[in-house]
C-alpha cells in the first residue's frame, strides 16, 4: 500500500477509481484530493428542524420527518416495479417510494423501526409522498464528519449523478479525505494575520466549510476563505504594483510651472469642484515620486474629467514632456480635441489631433511636429498607439474609456518613451468599490464624486405604455423651445429580429408624431456603416434634426449639450448602469434636462427597482452598488475580465468589509517588505511564484 496525501490523484481514493476519476476531471475539474477539498458545498441544509406530517405543505423544499415504518410492500411488474412505504409520526403518515435499489431498500428498511427521513414531499390525491428519500435510522450515530446539523449540499451533474456522485456522494469521498488527511492540512496566511483578525486556523476551516459544526463554526469558517481567497487575489496585485513601482522609474514632475498656473488662474472660466482638485492633487503628487504612475479617474458623466485630464497634460508640458489623450472613438477624440483647444483658448500649449481620418499629408508634418517637441498634446484614437507615432519626450498618457483598451494597448503606449511616461486612465463608469480594487487592484483609483455646481440635476420619470401621447406631446413642447430629444431602443443579439421590428414600429409612430419638414429626424442603429452613422449623427450635433432615433451604439458617445431630452423605449429590458450611462447624454447643457423611462406595464420585481432607483437617484456609484446585488460582478463589467472575479466563496456585493480587511493587511505587509524577505512571509513568497510560473493555489498548501 501506498501513503496517499492531499497531492494524491483522486483515482485511488477509495470509492472513486478511473471511470469516476475521470468524471470528476471532466467535469468539476477535480484532479487531486487536495482539489476536492477544495470544493465547497454552495448551500446547507438545516437538518436541527423537524418537520411533522401534518405540517407539510407543497411548497416545502427538503423537510425532514422523525417515524416509523409501518407498511412496506413492494408492487407492479418489470420496470414499474417499486417499493411504496409508510411512515407515520404522531400527527399522520406519508408514503415513501423507491422505483430503484429495490434489493437495499428491501434489506435496509425495516417495518416498525424508526428513521429521519429527509426529502421533497410532493402532494398527489390529498396526500404526500417523497420518493426516494434519504433515510438514516434514528437516533444518528456520532462522528466527527456526521451527525451534521446543516447538511452541505454540493453541486453535481447529470453525468455524475449517474456514477453516483450526487451531492451525497461528494460528501462521502470529502468524509473520507477529511478523516485520513486533516493532519497535512497546512496553513496558508501569516500567523500575525490570523491573530489580528482572529481567524481560525486553514485546517478549522477546511473542516467546518464541509461539516459545520453549527452555524458559529460554519460563519468563521467562510470568513476566514473568504479572507484567504481575497487576500491573495490581492497579494498578487499589489504585488504587481510594487514590482512595477521598484522597476520602472517615472519622470520627475518636479514643478507647477506657468502653464498650469496662467491655465489655473487665468484661464479657467469656472472654478473647480472639491473632487477635481483632490484628484489634481493626488497626480501631482503621483509625478513627483520618480516613480511611473498608473491612475485609474472614476467620474460619473458631466463630472468634469476633462478638466483634470488638461490639467495633468499642462503638468507635463511645464516640466518638458509632451502628453497624449486617448479615446476609444473617432467622435470621442475630436470632441476631446475640440473641448480641450477651447479650454485653452489657443494659449499656452500647441495641440493636435490624429485619428483613422488624418490625411496622409497632415500626418507627416504631424509627424515630424511630434518628434521635433514642437506639438505639446496630441489628442487622438488608437492610432497614437502606431509604431510611426513617436514623440520627442512623452511624459504623460491620458486614457479615455479605459475597458475599450486592452492590456497589450496600454504597453505599447508605456513604451513611446525609455522612461515610460505616466498614465492616466479615466472611466465614466462608476463602479462599486469593491469591485474596482478587484479588478484595478494595481491601479491607484481617484474618485470625482461630486458634480460642479449649479448643474441641474436630470429629472427622470417613468412612463407606462398608456403614457405614450403625452411624453410626445412633452417632446414637441421641448422641441418648440428649441431643444433636441433622443430617443433610444434596445437592440440584442439574442432578440435582435424582434427589436429590430420594434424599432422599425417606433420609427415609423414618430415619422406620424414628427413629420417632415417641421421634423428632421436622425437615425442610428448598428447595422449602418460607419460613415451612414457618422452622417446622421453628424446633423444631430449640427442641430439640424432634432430627433435622434438610436439603438445603443450612442452610449459611449456624443457631447450635444442642446439635447435635452433621453427617451429609452422598454427601459426595463435595460440593465441599470447602461440606463445610467444613456441618461448621462443629457443634462450637459445650461436647461433643465429629462429622462423618461418607457416600459410596459408588467414589470419584474428587478425590472422595477431598476427603474425606481434611476427616477431616485442621480449618482452613479450608489446606481453602480444597487447593479451589483442586482447582477453579480461577472455581468456588470462584462466577460472580458471575469477571470479575477471568479470568485469561490466572497461576494463583492457583500463582502466589503473582509476585502477591506484583505486589501490593507497585504498592503500592510508589501510596505513593511516588499520582498516579502521575512520567514513569516514565506509562504506568500511561494505563492506568488508557483502563481507566476501558472501554478494554481490549490497546489501549494
Ligand atoms: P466628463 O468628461 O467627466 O463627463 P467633462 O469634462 O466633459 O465631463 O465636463 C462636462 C462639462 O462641465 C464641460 O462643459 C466642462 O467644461 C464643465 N465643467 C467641468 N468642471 C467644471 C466645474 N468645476 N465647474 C463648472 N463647469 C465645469
Ligand atoms: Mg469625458
Amino acid at each position: 500500500m501506498f501513503a496517499a496525501s492531499l497531492d494524491t490523484t483522486i483515482e485511488f481514493l477509495k470509492g472513486v477509481g478511473p471511470k469516476r476519476a475521470e468524471l470528476l476531471q471532466k467535469e468539476l475539474g477535480i484532479y487531486t484530493y487536495e482539489q476536492l477539498l477544495n470544493f465547497f458545498p454552495f448551500r446547507y441544509i438545516d437538518r436541527t428542524r423537524f418537520y411533522k406530517v401534518k405540517e407539510l405543505n407543497p411548497d416545502l423544499p427538503y423537510v425532514q420527518i422523525l417515524g416509523r415504518i409501518t407498511g412496506k410492500e413492494q408492487i407492479g411488474e418489470k420496470h414499474k416495479r417499486r417499493i411504496v412505504a409508510r411512515l407515520t409520526d404522531e400527527t399522520g403518515s406519508i408514503e415513501l417510494v423507491w422505483f430503484q435499489s429495490l434489493k437495499w431498500v428491501d434489506e435496509n428498511v425495516m417495518r416498525g423501526k424508526v428513521y429521519i427521513v429527509f426529502g421533497k414531499p410532493t402532494l398527489f390525491n390529498g396526500s404526500f409522498s417523497i420518493s426516494h428519500p434519504e433515510l438514516e435510522p434514528y437516533p444518528r450515530p456520532t462522528t466527527m464528519t456526521g451527525n451534521l446539523r446543516l447538511q452541505p449540499v454540493y453541486n453535481s451533474t447529470e453525468k455524475l449523478k449517474k456514477f453516483f456522485l450526487d451531492s451525497k456522494g461528494i460528501q462521502k469521498l470529502q468524509t473520507l479525505i477529511i478523516e485520513q488527511h486533516l493532519s497535512e492540512i497546512r496553513e496558508t496566511l501569516p500567523m500575525p494575520v490570523l491573530q489580528k483578525y482572529q481567524m481560525v486556523s486553514r485546517k478549522q476551516a477546511l473542516l467546518n466549510i464541509h461539516f459545520p459544526k453549527d452555524v458559529e463554526a460554519l460563519k468563521a469558517a467562510e470568513r476566514r476563505l473568504k479572507f484567504e481567497e481575497l487576500f491573495f487575489i490581492q497579494l498578487q496585485l499589489l504585488h504587481n504594483k510594487k514590482l512595477r513601482e521598484l522597476k520602472f522609474k517615472g519622470h520627475r514632475f518636479e514643478a507647477v510651472g506657468s502653464r498650469v498656473n496662467t491655465f489655473y488662474k487665468d484661464i479657467l472660466p469656472f472654478e473647480m469642484t472639491g473632487a477635481q482638485k483632490r484628484v489634481i492633487k493626488e497626480i501631482r503628487m503621483d509625478t513627483q515620486r520618480g516613480i511611473q504612475m498608473n491612475r485609474l479617474v472614476q467620474g460619473d458623466v458631466g463630472s468634469g474629467k476633462t478638466v483634470v485630464a488638461l490639467m495633468s497634460m499642462l503638468l507635463a508640458n511645464d516640466n518638458g514632456f509632451q502628453a497624449c489623450m486617448m479615446a476609444p472613438t473617432e467622435i470621442l477624440a475630436r470632441q476631446h480635441h475640440e473641448s480641450i483647444t477651447s479650454l485653452l483658448d489657443g494659449k499656452l500649449s500647441k495641440v493636435a489631433v490624429l485619428t483613422g481620418s488624418t490625411t496622409k499629408k497632415q500626418r507627416t508634418k504631424l509627424h515630424a511636429e511630434l518628434q521635433n517637441g514642437e506639438i505639446d498634446i496630441l489628442v487622438g484614437t488608437h492610432a497614437l498607439i502606431e509604431d510611426k507615432v513617436v514623440f520627442k519626450n512623452l511624459g504623460m498618457v491620458v486614457i479615455d474609456e479605459q475597458h475599450r483598451f486592452g492590456v497589450e494597448q496600454r504597453a505599447k503606449l508605456w513604451r513611446k518613451n525609455t522612461v515610460p511616461p505616466h498614465i492616466l486612465v479615466m472611466t465614466a463608469t462608476p463602479i462599486p468599490r469593491t469591485l474596482a480594487m478587484t479588478l484595478y487592484g494595481d491601479l491607484d483609483v481617484s474618485v470625482i464624486d461630486e458634480l460642479p455646481v449649479g448643474r441641474k440635476p436630470i429629472e427622470t420619470r417613468h412612463f407606462f405604455e398608456g403614457q405614450r401621447l403625452r411624453m410626445f406631446g412633452f417632446m414637441k413642447a421641448e422641441i418648440a423651445k428649441g431643444r433636441q430629444v433622443y430617443i433610444v431602443y434596445p437592440l440584442i443579439k439574442e432578440s435582435e429580429k424582434l427589436d429590430l421590428l420594434h424599432l422599425e414600429a417606433g420609427i415609423e409612430q414618430i415619422s406620424d408624431q414628427f413629420p417632415r419638414p417641421e421634423y428632421q429626424i436622425s437615425i442610428v442603429h448598428g447595422k449602418m456603416s460607419n460613415a451612414d452613422k457618422q452622417f446622421e449623427m453628424q446633423q444631430f450635433i449640427d442641430g439640424k434634426s432634432q430627433i435622434m432615433v438610436a439603438t445603443t451604439v450612442i452610449e459611449v458617445g456624443v457631447n450635444v449639450p442642446n439635447a435635452s431630452i433621453m427617451v429609452i423605449e422598454n427601459a426595463e429590458r435595460f440593465g441599470l448602469s447602461q440606463l445610467h450611462q444613456l441618461r448621462g447624454r443629457v443634462g450637459r447643457g445650461a436647461e433643465q434636462s429629462y429622462c423618461i423611462l418607457m416600459s410596459g406595464n408588467k414589470l419584474s420585481a428587478d425590472g422595477r427597482l431598476r427603474l425606481d432607483t434611476m427616477v431616485k437617484t442621480n449618482n452613479g456609484f450608489e446606481i453602480s452598488e444597487i447593479d451589483l446585488q442586482l447582477r453579480g460582478p461577472g455581468d456588470i463589467t462584462g466577460t472580458q475580465q471575469s477571470g479575477v472575479l471568479e470568485l469561490k466563496l466572497a461576494d463583492l456585493a457583500t463582502d466589503q468589509l473582509i476585502l477591506q480587511e484583505a486589501r490593507s493587511t497585504v498592503m500592510d505587509i508589501l510596505n513593511k517588505d516588499p520582498q516579502l524577505e521575512d520567514p513569516a512571509y514565506s509562504l506568500l513568497k511561494t505563492y506568488l511564484a508557483k502563481r507566476s510560473r501558472g501554478i494554481a493555489f490549490d497546489k501549494i498548501s
